[in-house]
């Protein structure tokens, strides 16, 4: 089992803390993609900005091999403002990392140092830094500026921390382990009028509510009960007042599920009840349907392999190789579309620290699992590297 030195966990706290301090959102991750070359120029790790708009990728190579593996951390925050007190709260106002990302970024930093000063392996490890998680952005952003073909690896590994989870303890699964994000927007355009003359009048409210049932029998009626779907109506938007039918009403809402034939199945009915119904009143009508993020799809071989570094590394007892997929979103799912891999978990705890879900105000990245995840990535590097932990 791999064993990070004591200095090791102490400097990523404080970087962690430091990252804590100082959250930048989307692709404005100015200073901590400075924090982060920085720090890979002086483990001695060769880097490369700008993929990606403002991306990096560290390269490590040991050895004579032509293997290689990717490790991806994110660095964005979110614009929430933060509501906890302690003294690494957030300094930029409206801006915190109550995703963990900071944590993500400590822990990969960490892995890159020890692989740099200590690890001893055979081939090239890339440690890539992704602005635009929360968006969906970043990773698609690096992927079309060549992060694949500048950068040639068999697999790319992700992690995310989770709370709710006992704290460095890990799970993943083979297969479907996050959902896809489709958002929908429905424009029903009628002939409003006075309340008291429907007859004249083509009621867009009326039949607003026959599309918003009809559109719970697409999850009940047309998707195979063994695949995972939800098809949620978030708003019902109308221009009517109390004596007065409306003109026009919009509904819109979001969808989940796991695969991407399930993605075109509920557009194509959702299209189809829209039209259908409208049609049947003498309504016009207006259908968006757009895809903000994929499914995240686990490949068997490298869950497989992410597995074993971490049973490796805590034990049977501590990792779930099959856990259950969660019904959010996450864009390492575009990496994932043409790059073998896998995305795992890190419990964050369950306690009044680790247990505050993500994107919360008083949320916070559990310390006390840096080292785990620094050491989870510095045994699947040196395991799929050819040399054993
Ligand atoms: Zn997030
Ligand atoms: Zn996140």
């Amino acid at each position: 089992m791999v064993q990070l030195r004591k200095a090791s966990h102490t400097q990523m706290k404080h970087w962690r803390r430091h990252l804590h301090q100082h959250p930048e959102t989307e692709f404005d991750v100015i200073d901590t993609a400075a924090f982060v070359v920085q720090k890979l120029t002086e483990f001695g790790v060769q880097v490369h900005q700008g993929i990606g708009k403002i991306g990096i990728v560290g390269q490590l190579t040991k050895g004579s091999s032509t293997k290689a593996i990717g490790l991806r951390a994110d660095m964005d925050a979110l614009a929430i403002q933060e509501l906890n007190q302690f003294s690494h709260k957030s300094l930029n106002d409206g801006q915190m990392h109550a995703c963990g990302h900071d944590g993500h970024t400590s822990m990969l930093l960490g892995a890159a140092q020890e692989l740099a000063t200590h690890g001893d392996f055979d081939g090239t490890v890339y440690f890539i830094f992704q602005p635009d998680e929360e968006h969906g952005a970043g990773a698609q952003a690096m992927i079309d500026d060549g992060l694949f073909e500048r950068f040639p690896m068999q697999a790319i590994y992700g992690l995310h921390n989770m709370p709710g989870m006992p704290a460095g303890e890990m799970a993943m699964n083979s297969g479907g382990v996050m959902a896809s994000e489709d958002n929908f927007k429905i424009v029903i355009k009628g002939r409003g009028g006075h309340a008291s003359q429907p007859h004249h009048h083509i009621d867009p409210l009326v039949i607003g509510a026959e599309i918003l049932l009809a559109l719970q029998t697409i999850v009940s009626r047309n998707i195979d009960p063994e695949q995972q779907a939800v098809v949620s109506a978030t708003e019902f938007i109308t221009d009517g007042a109390v004596n007065v039918i409306p003109s026009t009403v919009t509904i819109t809402g979001d969808c989940r599920s796991f695969s991407e034939a399930v993605q075109d199945l509920i557009e194509a009915r959702m299209a189809q009840l829209v039209a259908g119904i409208c049609q049947a009143h003498g309504a016009d009508h207006e259908f968006e349907y757009n895809r903000v993020f994929w499914a995240t799809i686990n490949t068997p071989h490298e869950t497989q392999a992410a597995g074993k570094a971490a049973v490796a590394l805590l034990g049977q007892e501590k990792v779930d190789l099959a856990c259950r997929p969660k019904t959010i979103s996450e864009d390492f799912a575009s990496m994932l579309r043409v790059k073998e891999g896998c995305y795992a978990f890190l419990g964050n705890g369950v306690d009044s620290v680790g247990g505050c879900m993500l994107h919360n105000p008083h949320y916070d990245f559990n310390d006390d699992i840096l080292e785990t995840g620094a050491a989870y990535w510095v045994t699947l590097a040196q395991q799929e590297l050819n040399l054993s932990a």
